[in-house]
């Protein structure tokens, strides 16, 4: 939105990072990585990793290599989720995965509504809606991606697309449920460009967010954690990660190389 029309203060929004909010960041590894890379990747990764003090960490591999990634995390701090899954317990939709399936090989969560299946394959906010309400019946931690285009953004639309896209596919979570969501604000025009949000242009977004979360439920608008995805690299991280309203990253295409995914990771804890 142009910084003329950005308020001031709004419901939800904190000064400061509240403490309650465990900081978060997970790693999308897109259509990248085969068994072999995955169970590399995170043998050097988890040998590194010394612990991340008071983070939690995700990494979500393709399906293929789910099992493989949990077999290796056992044990360690980091959980591993999916990047897409089927509202369905089973049926005739070939080529999905269901949640049961997911649960079944350890997975902890998926993503859902990234920018690349809305655009690419036409996921539709009223099918995000049905996958929120499973991911969460089941008890799975759903990771629900929004965000706007570089046209949005110039028009000054992005609180009302961000708006659009949390009321539709939040529709169906119980006000009780909503602080279990983890919702990733991602600029479309900012994934695996290189051009990352300022921290201010993100710290703005995650406060949209944060608010129009808390316009249903105070509580779960103060207990939401709100990732920043966009290009997030080692050298970004720490500043985008300060902003009182971003309590962690999803990260794309840096998350794919083990140094620099812990670079990152180590950028959340200061
Ligand atoms: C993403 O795909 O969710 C993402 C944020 O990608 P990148 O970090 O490569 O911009």
């Amino acid at each position: 939105m142009p910084d003329d029309q950005a308020p001031q203060q709004r419901p939800g929004s904190a000064s400061l990072r509240s403490a309650s909010r465990v900081p978060l960041v997970a790693a999308n590894w897109k259509m990248h990585k085969t068994v072999a890379e995955t169970e590399e990747f995170l043998d050097r990764f988890l040998g590194e990793l010394d612990g991340v003090p008071g983070a939690e960490l995700v990494v979500c591999p393709p399906f293929t290599a789910l099992a493989a990634a949990v077999a290796r995390a056992a044990g360690s701090p980091v959980r591993i989720a999916a990047q897409n899954v089927h509202e369905a317990d089973a049926g005739a939709f070939t080529g999905e995965v269901s949640i049961p399936m997911l649960r079944e090989l350890g997975v902890a969560g998926a993503i859902v509504g990234h920018s690349e299946r809305r655009q690419l394959f036409g996921e539709t906010d009223v099918a995000l809606a049905r996958k929120l309400q499973a991911l969460l019946a089941w008890g799975l931690e759903p990771i629900l991606c929004c965000g706007e285009t570089q046209a949005q953004r110039e028009a000054g639309a992005t609180e009302t697309i961000v708006r659009r896209q949390l009321e539709a596919d939040l529709a169906e979570v119980d006000a009780a449920e909503l602080g279990r969501v983890v919702i990733a604000y991602e600029p479309i025009w900012a994934i695996g460009t290189g051009r990352t949000a300022t921290p201010e242009q993100a710290q703005e977004a995650c406060a949209v967010v944060r608010s129009l979360v808390a316009e249903r439920d105070a509580a779960a608008g103060e207990s939401i954690r709100v990732l920043y995805g966009g290009s997030v690299k080692p050298d970004n991280a720490v500043e985008l990660f300060e902003q009182p309203d971003i309590d962690g990253g999803l990260v794309g295409g840096a998350s794919l190389d083990p140094n620099d995914f812990l670079a990152i990771c180590r950028g959340i804890s200061g």
